[in-house]
């Protein structure tokens, strides 16, 4: 069903136009020999077990270690790139989540507008190694520097009707599939995952996206010192892409896939040949 609606998704797309669809980079060529790579390495991550989670006050180490190299080399990078717009905000606050009890990682806007990147507790806790949350939380950082939001509000806006339609039959199936999960009293639970759904929901249907961020994202962490290609791997994890609750997870606003993967080993040939990265625009 959900790929019907993504079909769906992408038909209404191409008919309003491509201008809130398209990307701002270029996505690099990937040839066969990073394809064959990419589909070995995602083979290899699929079939490998998530390791032992780390202590709390390891992952709040990491964490502090992993932004205070990232966040630097993501801004700068944002200002270079928004050179033609001062208005433009990049310095981005990198913050842990306390409340969402789900692994995830999202870029979003807090109340007052101000966009943030989040990662949750037990996603810090899974993190692998310093390379994967650094690629985390630099592929956070290209939705932002892409302008994913703004360019999913204008196509959530014009394609309105049929995201009203999309909202209203997921919430039957969410219903259906857990009777009785929104009658309860934990309103600020609800509250709490339709705030997570809106901020990561409207990117769930663009892998295009999704590719152009870890684009970005491979430029940033090599950038920070960090093994983009290494740090990728998390992505093609074997989670599932729904979390109990039933809405999207981490990996089912993330799709992985040895495409990602190829992408990434493609964006940091490039970045090691001395290549930036090339607006499509
Ligand atoms: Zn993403």
């Amino acid at each position: 069903m959900t790929g019907t609606w993504m079909r769906g998704l992408m038909a209404t797309c191409v008919a309003i136009g491509l201008a809130g669809c398209g990307t701002t980079y270029e996505l690099p060529k990937v040839n066969d020999e990073a394809s064959t790579m990419a589909a070995a390495m995602f083979t290899q991550a699929r079939a490998t077990p998530p390791g032992a989670t780390v202590t709390p006050e390891a992952a709040a180490a990491r964490f502090r270690r992993v932004v205070a190299r990232v966040k630097p080399a993501a801004v700068a990078f944002c200002r270079s790139e928004a050179g033609d717009r001062p208005a433009k905000v990049c310095d981005l606050p990198v913050v842990i989540d306390p409340s969402v009890g789900e692994a995830n990682a999202y870029q979003t806007r807090d109340r007052q507008g101000a966009p943030f990147i989040g990662i949750t507790v037990p996603m810090l806790l899974q993190v692998g190694n310093d390379d994967e949350l650094a690629f985390m939380i630099a592929h956070e950082f290209g939705h932002h520097i892409a302008d994913h939001i703004e360019k999913g509000e204008r196509q959530a806006l014009a394609g309105a009707l049929i995201l009203g339609a999309l909202t209203a039959t997921s919430q039957a199936y969410a219903n259906q599939a857990n009777p009785g999960r929104y009658t309860g009293a934990d309103q600020a639970d609800l509250q709490r995952s339709i705030g997570l759904g809106a901020a990561v929901g409207q990117r769930a249907y663009s892998q295009t996206y999704e590719l152009e961020s870890d684009v970005i994202a491979a430029h940033i962490a090599r950038m920070s010192g960090y093994d983009a290609v290494n740090g990728a791997r998390f992505f093609a994890r074997p989670a599932g892409a729904r979390t109990q609750a039933g809405t999207l997870s981490f990996w089912g606003t993330h799709p992985p896939n040895s495409q990602r993967l190829a992408t990434v080993i493609a964006a940091t040939r490039a970045a090691d040949a001395g290549q930036g990265l090339n607006r499509a625009e």
